[in-house]
Formats: C-alpha cells, sequence, structure tokens
C-alpha cells in the first residue's frame, strides 16, 4: 500500500505533537510532506529534521530565517507567512489535510484544501463554526471527505460506519463538564487563568482549555456537529458525563442508541482519521471496567454556562451568527488569558457581540471575513 501523505497544520500544538506521535508509531503507513506552525520555531525544526517533510511554513515572519537557516542543509523547503499557509495545502504531493491549528486562522487553508481535492482531518473547528455552511457545501461540490478528529464527533463518525441508509434520530454529545461543574456564578466571578487551564481529563492548547471551562467548546461542537452530520438544531443535544468514558452517541429511529467509548486519548480519532476506512493497532492503554463501575450523567447547566445557549440560538438563527460568536469569543479567550477581564466576562462579550455586530442571513466569503474583523473590534471595545 502506498503511504498516505499528510500535511499537519499546527504541528507544534496539542494535536499535531499527538498526530505526529501517531505517523511515527505506522512510519510504514504515513509520510509527513508539510508541517505548519505560528512561532515555535525550535520545536518546528526538530519535528522537521525528525521527519523530514518536503516543506515547512512558519507564519511568524520574524521566525523565518531561524528555520530556513537549519532546514536548507536538510533539503527541506521554508517558507513564511499567512499566505504560505494557505497555499502549501495545495502541493500536488499532499493527500490529506490535518487540520490541527487554532482558530479562525484555519478557514482559508482549508478552504483551499478542499479545492485541491485533499482529503480533510477536521480537528480545526472553528472552521466549521465560521463557515459550516459554505465549507459543505465546498466539500461536496469537490467529492471531499471531512473526516473528524474532535473526539465526540469522531466518536459519532464511528457509530455511523455501516449506517448510512439509516436516519439519525438524535445525537447526544458528551461533555466532561469541566473544570468548574456544579458551581454557581457566583463562585465563578473570581475564578484565575490557572484554575481555569486546568481540565480534569484532557490535556489541550490554552484555548480549547478555556473554552471547556466556560463550556464554549460544547457550543462550538454542538455546531460543528450540525455541519458534520446535517442535523436540526433538535437533533442534537448535550449530555455531561465527567468520566468522559463515552465519547458520544447517536440514536436511530428505532430507538437504539450506539456509543464508542474508550479511555480519553485523542491519539485514538487522530489515528482513526488518519487511517479510515481502516484501524490500525495502537498500544494505547485499555479499558478496564472495574476501573470505572459507575459512569455518571447530569444536564448541562446553561444558565450558569451561558455560551451554551449561545451557541443553540447561533444554531437556530444560522447566516453569521455563529462567526459573530467565534470571533468574540475568541477576543475575549485572549484577554482573560492575559487578565484582562473575568471568566464570567467571557460570555457576556460574547452575547454583545451577537446582538450588536450586523447580522447577514446569507453570507458569502467575503461577509465572514468582514464579520470576524468587525465582531473582534467590536469585541474589544468590551474589554
Ligand atoms: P494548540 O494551541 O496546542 O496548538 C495550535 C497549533 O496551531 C500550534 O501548532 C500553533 O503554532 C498553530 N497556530 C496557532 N495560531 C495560529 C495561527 N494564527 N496561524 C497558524 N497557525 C497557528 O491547540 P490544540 O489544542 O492542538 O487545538 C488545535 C485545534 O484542534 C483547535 O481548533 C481545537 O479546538 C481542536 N481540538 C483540540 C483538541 C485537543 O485535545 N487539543 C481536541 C479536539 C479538538
Ligand atoms: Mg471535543
Amino acid at each position: 500500500m502506498e503511504k498516505k501523505k499528510i500535511a499537519i497544520l499546527g504541528s507544534t500544538g496539542s494535536i499535531g505533537t499527538q498526530a505526529l506521535e501517531v505517523v511515527e508509531e505506522h512510519a510504514n503507513q504515513f509520510q509527513v510532506e508539510v508541517l505548519t506552525a505560528h512561532s515555535n520555531a525550535d520545536l518546528l525544526i526538530q519535528q522537521a529534521i525528525k521527519f523530514k517533510p518536503n516543506a515547512v511554513v512558519i507564519v511568524d515572519e520574524t521566525k523565518y530565517q531561524q528555520v530556513a537557516d537549519v532546514l536548507w542543509e536538510h533539503d527541506i523547503k521554508t517558507y513564511k507567512g499567512e499566505a504560505a499557509l494557505a497555499q502549501v495545502v495545495e502541493m500536488e504531493s499532499v493527500d490529506v489535510v490535518l487540520t490541527a491549528l487554532v482558530g479562525y486562522a484555519g478557514l482559508l487553508p482549508t478552504i483551499n484544501a478542499i479545492k485541491a481535492k485533499k482529503t480533510i482531518a477536521l480537528a480545526n473547528k472553528e472552521t466549521l463554526v465560521v463557515a459550516g455552511e459554505l465549507i459543505t457545501i465546498l466539500a461536496r461540490e469537490n467529492g471531499v471527505v471531512i473526516l473528524p478528529v474532535d473526539s465526540e464527533h469522531g466518536a459519532i463518525f464511528e457509530c455511523l460506519v455501516g449506517e448510512h441508509q439509516n436516519k439519525i434520530e438524535k445525537i447526544y454529545l458528551t461533555a466532561s463538564g469541566g473544570p468548574f461543574r456544579g458551581k454557581s456564578k457566583e463562585e465563578l466571578k473570581n475564578i484565575t487563568k490557572e484554575q481555569a487551564l486546568k481540565h480534569p481529563n484532557w490535556n489541550m492548547g490554552a484555548k480549547i482549555t478555556i473554552d471547556s471551562a466556560t463550556l464554549m467548546n460544547k457550543g462550538l461542537e454542538v455546531i460543528e456537529a450540525k455541519w458534520l452530520f446535517n442535523l436540526k438544531p433538535e437533533q442534537i443535544d448535550v449530555i455531561v458525563h465527567p468520566q468522559s468514558i463515552i465519547h458520544s452517541l447517536v440514536q436511530f429511529e428505532d430507538g437504539s442508541m450506539k456509543a464508542q467509548i474508550g479511555l480519553p486519548n485523542m491519539r485514538h480519532p487522530i489515528q482513526y482519521a488518519l487511517s479510515f476506512p481502516f484501524r490500525l493497532p495502537s498500544k494505547s492503554q485499555r479499558f478496564n471496567f472495574m476501573d470505572y463501575p459507575q459512569l455518571t450523567f447530569e444536564e448541562p447547566d446553561k444558565t450558569t454556562f451561558m455560551n451554551l445557549t449561545l451557541a443553540y440560538e447561533a444554531l437556530e438563527k444560522g447566516g453569521n451568527l455563529a462567526c459573530i460568536l467565534n470571533a468574540a469569543n475568541e477576543v475575549a479567550v485572549e484577554a482573560f488569558l492575559n487578565d484582562q477581564i473575568g471568566f464570567l466576562d467571557i460570555a457576556e462579550i460574547n452575547q454583545r457581540c451577537m446582538q450588536e455586530v450586523s447580522f447577514i442571513q446569507h453570507p458569502t466569503y467575503e461577509d465572514y471575513v468582514k464579520t470576524n474583523t468587525r465582531a473582534r473590534e467590536f469585541a474589544k471595545t468590551l474589554i
């Protein structure tokens, strides 16, 4: 079998580094063709020397010389800047693009990769939140498959194997509830970023860890699920499951439910997306029932964690509202991480932006770009 040639966008992050572990474990199946990073030049150089891609992109132009000086000796091409990131996905030798970069920055590279008919392994959920309709239409037109890497969506995708002729009645996205499950608004007022950055079950990048603490992550995932599985808002439910063993469930028309379960470990959904439709062996730790005598479930608290309610509102109204929510949230999370605002302000800023930034029912790509800029500008005035 020919090796699959992979471009990893965001190779220095949490998903990116775990994807490289998967590649290393299955070096006979996968070959790294492209690696990209925002500014972590040292790690990008190390990765490139080890995995020998054809090309790398460093988005932060001030780091370009450092990377290029080392990698030219290894015969690896180095490019810089956002434009290069958006172009490199089109390289003829690339089969699969793993979008493991964070935030709105994933949108244009993903669009270009789809136009170039590359299979997408999608970790960058923000892309589907910002422009889910545009992306799914484009993927259909180009015959491109989008394979989910997010663990909940990966779980649903696995449950749907062999079920393509059967209607989904409903899906349940499981949520750990984050570090502040059960807390009241009063208790959340003075939460520090150090507290919010400690996730009980998953070790992830800073932005998604804060999103998990505010339940924005689950809100973004509800929107992501709509586009990946073509569902109506009322077909998507969220259930809090603090042990994170059931990664999500599908309920079919006959009432039967399928779940995908296992220990929380992102290497599994990454590997499945890369190897699909095949399963590859894995040395990961196996689930032991006796370690988890109780799996528990709760309703999410959508009043305290208002972001989840905002996400459903964005889903109901459609248009550019989810793009507004995403942009506001990116600005607010950054401000929280810089100690400029409190924990509860994040959702307040998101709500204000959704109320104030102009709504567009049928946005074009240019409208999304403008909406993103406007929502960011407005969010910054609230900080
Ligand atoms: P991270 O912060 O650990 O890594 C982000 C990567 O993207 C880094 O390589 C960084 O250099 C690059 N990057 C950051 N900003 C960029 C920009 N403006 N332009 C280009 N590159 C940029 O993030 P992560 O936790 O690996 O998450 C990546 C994506 O995967 C996010 O969309 C997240 O929601 C999603 N995801 C992550 C996990 C997880 O377990 N970490 C689980 C599910 C989904
Ligand atoms: Mg997830």
